[in-house]
């Protein structure tokens, strides 16, 4: 962090102009006056200048950068034309007289002497030529357009200063980046922990953040590096950008916040342009926070579009990106936040260390979430005393908190529509079907039976991993949506480096526990069980080909280490073993089915309490199950989670 107050930039620069100008001002007038004679010359045609010649009333003429001719009078013109004025010793006048604008040098030159000679002049008068630098000439031509750009260039420069962060629509601010600031001075950031619903495992992660930024001193003493980036991953209107901006308002920070598709423009190097001046205008008010949204736009992996070829403006965004995170220290007091939906396609080497090395995930709100959201919600709106926020929730599985925040202030807008005092249940229910009815086109909405349906397929996985000696413990089961799953279980997987046979069995049985469980209660099985499948299957044949774990098959594996045979092309068996393993496999995923039918139809009840529980809770964890089923009689405890999903 740094400590030496920053002098004001606006006021130093505003300084540094006005100096410019008066500067320009007096040399200007300078050069004017300098440049100008002092003693005004006299026009004259060729005519009058032949008559002076023929009289003999010329002393000198000078040629003047070959373009006019000074005329100096002798004693005997002075006298006639000029009497006022006195010859100097040499017998002439002191500056020229007259001037004569010459066409052509040579003709000039000719005409003189000519005449001179013609009139017989004893002291003819020859020209001289000298090359006086006239300096208003000199000025106008040589430097007047470099002036004329440097003041160009100064009100440019005046009016980039101004509009810097918010301006845009300027050509000339066309590097500059699009960053919206808000700090104390600008837009005070106003949003706190206490506006961000829910989230609580995200809010925890990201309040080490405001820490960082509170108290950089805590973490760098110890030799601490504080983090640069931190990636939010979620689907759209969970409050990335609200959590964002709350550690800006809590740390009380300035907060920079621009788009990734704002770097993107169609002139090459201006994205990456803008991503350096972003940065110097961040580690200007260091600290401070830098929230880019939709970080996809310019964070995709390079070279996978095989279409185009690339996107090299794209490109070298990104790389100025990496660049500048890595450039700045770590304690620098900088902290860079992005926003995406797709971490999965994002470059490998954003999520690299001193980059983007934290991920937090803001998952769509559980019942609860979606509970305390629509508290949030309401804080400012009159509400009728029917309006039950518990029931709302209920009515909105798959919502985001943005879609939370459109269905308030849609039912206000009813509300008033119909010129009620304040908004009731009614207007809630509507406001909800308005939205659902524009949700469903792009979102996933989840019916009230399919929320049913899921949370038997999911109470499915808990109740055979729970009652199976080496599945893995359950922690956590959801039916929130997230991601292209609809619902998710969490297990404690054990620490294991060798895993028996026996084990093996029991996982593929809890995963076939989802599906099993749709039929053993509804009688019909769904699509929803396709990744559990997936898994089995690998599962299976990885047994039975790679692990030697099949009788029939045998102690063989056909595992390649190497990973130079390509499969597809030559299997390493016969077609009468490749026939013997399809066989098999399917035998061992089809007892597993059987299994897990078995165990939930004696469950039937533990399974059809523990489906009831997830569809009013939305989240149920181990205690639940416990409380169910009962304590499991084998302790394998561990710590870390694995998550299934589907
Ligand atoms: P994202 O950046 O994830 O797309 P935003 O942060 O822009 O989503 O959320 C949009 C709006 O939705 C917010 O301004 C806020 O009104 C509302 N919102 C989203 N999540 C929450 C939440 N957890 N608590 C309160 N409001 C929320
Ligand atoms: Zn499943």
């Amino acid at each position: 962090m740094e400590n030496t107050p920053t002098p004001k930039p606006g006021n130093k620069r505003r300084f540094n102009f006005y100096w410019i100008y008066i500067i320009l001002t007096i040399i200007l007038f300078a050069l004017y006056f300098s440049g100008k004679d002092s003693t005004p010359k006299e026009d004259i045609d060729m005519g009058q200048l032949i008559e002076m010649l023929q009289n003999g009333e010329i002393s000198k003429i000078e040629l003047l950068n070959k373009e006019s001719a000074d005329i100096y009078l002798n004693e005997k013109g002075l006298r006639k034309r000029f009497p006022d004025v006195k010859a100097n010793s040499k017998g002439e006048s002191s500056s020229p007289n007259y001037s004569y604008q010459i066409g052509s040098l040579e003709r000039f030159e000719e005409k003189v002497e000519q005449v001179q000679l013609e009139s017989d002049i004893k002291n003819p008068v020859y020209i001289t030529n000298i090359q006086r630098r006239s300096w208003v000439n000199e000025f106008l031509i040589g430097w007047l357009p470099l002036i004329a750009i440097i003041i160009f260039w100064i009100i440019l420069m005046r009016s980039m200063g101004r509009g810097a962060m918010g301006g845009g629509g300027q050509i000339f601010n066309i590097g500059k980046s699009k960053a919206q600031l808000f700090d104390k001075d600008n837009v005070p950031v106003n949003v706190t922990f206490k506006d961000v619903a829910g989230l609580e495992e995200a809010k925890v992660e990201i309040m080490e953040i405001v820490d960082f930024l509170k108290n950089p001193e805590k973490y760098t003493k110890l030799g601490g590096k504080i983090p640069k980036g931190v990636l939010l991953v979620g689907p759209p209107g969970t409050g990335k950008t609200l959590l964002a901006k709350s550690v800006a308002g809590e740390a009380n920070v300035p907060f920079f916040s621009i788009s990734g598709s704002d770097f993107v423009e169609m002139f090459v190097g201006v994205g990456a342009s803008r991503v350096r001046d972003l940065f110097k205008n961040a580690k200007e008010k260091s600290p401070c926070i830098i929230f880019i949204d939709e970080i996809d736009a310019i964070g995709r992996a390079r070279g996978k579009n095989p279409i185009n070829g690339g996107n090299d403006e794209r490109e070298s965004t990104l790389n100025q990106l990496l660049t500048e995170m890595d450039g700045f220290g770590t304690n620098s007091g900088v902290i860079v936040l992005a926003a995406t939906n797709r971490a999965d396609i994002l470059d490998k080497a954003l999520m690299r260390a001193g980059r983007f090395d934290r991920q937090i995930y803001v998952e769509l709100p559980d019942l609860i979430g979606r509970k305390e959201i629509f508290e949030v919600h309401m804080r400012n709106l009159k509400l009728g005393p029917d309006v039950d926020r518990e029931f709302l929730a209920k009515q909105t599985p798959g919502f985001s908190g943005a879609d939370i925040a459109n269905v308030c202030n849609e039912a206000a807008l009813m509300a008033a529509r119909k010129g009620k005092e304040s908004i009731d249940r009614q207007d809630f229910m509507d406001a909800i079907d308005r939205i659902i009815g524009g949700l469903e086109k792009k979102n996933k909405i989840i019916t009230a039976d399919e929320k049913k349906v899921i949370a038997f397929h999911e109470a499915g996985h808990a109740t055979t991993s729970w009652l199976l000696q080496y599945a893995h413990p359950l922690v956590k089961v959801t039916i929130v949506p997230r991601g292209k799953s609809l619902g998710a279980a969490w297990y404690l997987p054990e620490e294991r480096q060798i895993t028996t046979k026996e084990q093996l069995y029991h996982e593929m049985i809890a995963t076939m526990g989802g599906r099993a469980a749709e039929q053993v209660v509804f009688g019909q099985i769904s699509t929803g069980a396709l990744s559990d499948l997936e898994k089995v299957t690998k599962q299976a044949y990885a047994m039975v080909t790679y692990y030697g774990l099949d009788e029939e098959i045998g102690n063989v594996s056909f595992y390649d280490s190497t990973g130079q045979q390509d499969f597809s092309i030559t299997k390493p068996f016969s077609e009468k073993t490749a026939e013997i393993i399809d066989k098999e496999v399917s035998k061992l995923v089809e007892k597993a089915y059987q299994e897990a039918l078995n165990i939930l139809n004696t469950h039937k009840e533990g399974l059809t309490e523990l489906a009831e529980k997830l569809v009013e809770k939305e989240v149920i964890f181990g205690e639940d199950l416990e409380h169910i089923f009962g304590k499991r009689p084998w302790n394998n405890n561990d710590n870390n989670t694995e998550s299934h999903e589907g």
